[in-house]
């Protein structure tokens, strides 16, 4: 089976053919249909974070693909159903996190496509309690990009406490922004959409919402204050910068959700302003198997869509710099039922 490995930090990804994956204890084997391509696989595939992936490793946590084979004793997935691998690619189940329906922050847990081979393959073993049913009529183009850009911005929404009469600024409108502004309009919200580009900025008001901010023209920060202040700021950026524009533009009270991981790990943050105007700065990581299906069930319903831009997985270096160079409109899936070329 064919697969995207990385195999150093700084070379390109190459294309290998493999031996099918072996079904361990507990686990399924997946036939790919479909992969999104999230920034954290660009972040794995150069080293950028302070706890690097082990190489060499198959990158890619958006996989969406049919059940092919399940271990002796697994029930569920069946064979033939379509499942979503997330990031989130085992927790343990028993810990102090698990057990309060945090198992995002389960600290014996495997990240695919970081702490173990991810979606970039045709064939993925995955474990067959933390894959998530992927309901019927949607499509597997729009549930990749759902699996970690959807649920990861859902999840920020649910944290940033969105009620319906908040102003909610969301920083940066890519694959996640995207997405997070249609959960927070969903959440009653009136969402303020930031970005550098003005067709990003075109696409966020196609996608509800309300006022729009180009920061390479204006400073957000004084835009969002001059409309009252963020109740609530989703930073979806990958610098810092626009986490600084963020906090500057909090309404009292307001709460600031990270959820963009930039290379440059340093934030700044006036402590006066934080205590005085009682500021939540928070982080989010990615959602629950249980935040996963409601993503599914909104966009089941026809409340979410997703806009993406369909490649195959023989052009993932090229997708890669097309992504860093913000030249993509919102989310790259991988179609691994395109014929070849
Ligand atoms: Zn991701
Ligand atoms: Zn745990």
């Amino acid at each position: 089976m064919r697969a995207a490995v990385v195999t150093a930090f700084d070379r390109p990804l190459t294309l290998e053919d493999r031996p099918t994956p072996q079904v361990g204890p507990g686990q399924c084997l997946v036939r790919m249909e479909t992969s999104g391509l999230c920034h954290t696989d660009i972040h794995a595939a150069h080293g950028d974070w302070p706890v690097k992936p082990g190489l060499p490793f198959v990158p890619g946590h958006e996989g969406i693909g049919i059940v092919e084979r399940v271990a002796e004793g697994v029930t569920n997935p069946a064979v033939g159903q379509r499942v979503a691998i997330p990031w989130l690619g085992w927790a343990c189940g028993e810990c102090e996190w698990c057990i309060k329906g945090w198992e995002t922050l389960c600290p014996h847990q495997h990240n695919t496509g970081y702490g173990v081979d991810g979606t970039y393959a045709e064939l993925v073993v995955a474990s067959a309690k933390f894959v998530v049913p992927v309901p019927d009529g949607i499509d597997p183009l729009d549930a990749a990009p759902l699996t970690c850009a959807g649920v990861t911005t859902y999840k920020a929404v649910k944290v940033a406490q969105v009620g319906p009469s908040d102003v909610v600024a969301v920083f940066g409108v890519g694959g996640l922004g995207h997405m997070a502004v249609q959960y927070a309009r969903i959440a009653g919200g009136t969402v303020v959409a930031i970005d550098v580009h003005e067709d990003k900025l075109d696409m966020a008001r196609d996608l509800g919402a309300t006022y729009t901010i180009n920061a390479a023209i204006d400073d957000p920060d004084i835009i969002l204050r001059e409309l009252g202040g963020a109740d609530a700021a989703i930073v979806t950026a990958v610098t810092p910068k626009p986490f600084e524009q963020a906090f500057a533009g909090m309404r009292r009270g307001g709460r600031m959700v990270m959820v963009g991981l930039p290379a440059e790990n340093t934030l700044t943050l006036p402590i006066f302003q934080t205590v005085l105007q009682g500021i939540t700065v928070t982080g989010s990581i990615v959602g629950t198997r249980l935040d996963l299906a409601e993503v599914f069930e909104l966009h089941a319903a026809g409340h979410t869509r997703v806009v993406r831009t369909t490649r195959r997985l023989d052009d993932v270096n090229e997708a890669m710099k097309a992504v860093e160079a913000g030249d993509v409109d919102a989310r790259v899936v991988f179609d691994f039922r395109a014929p070849a070329s």
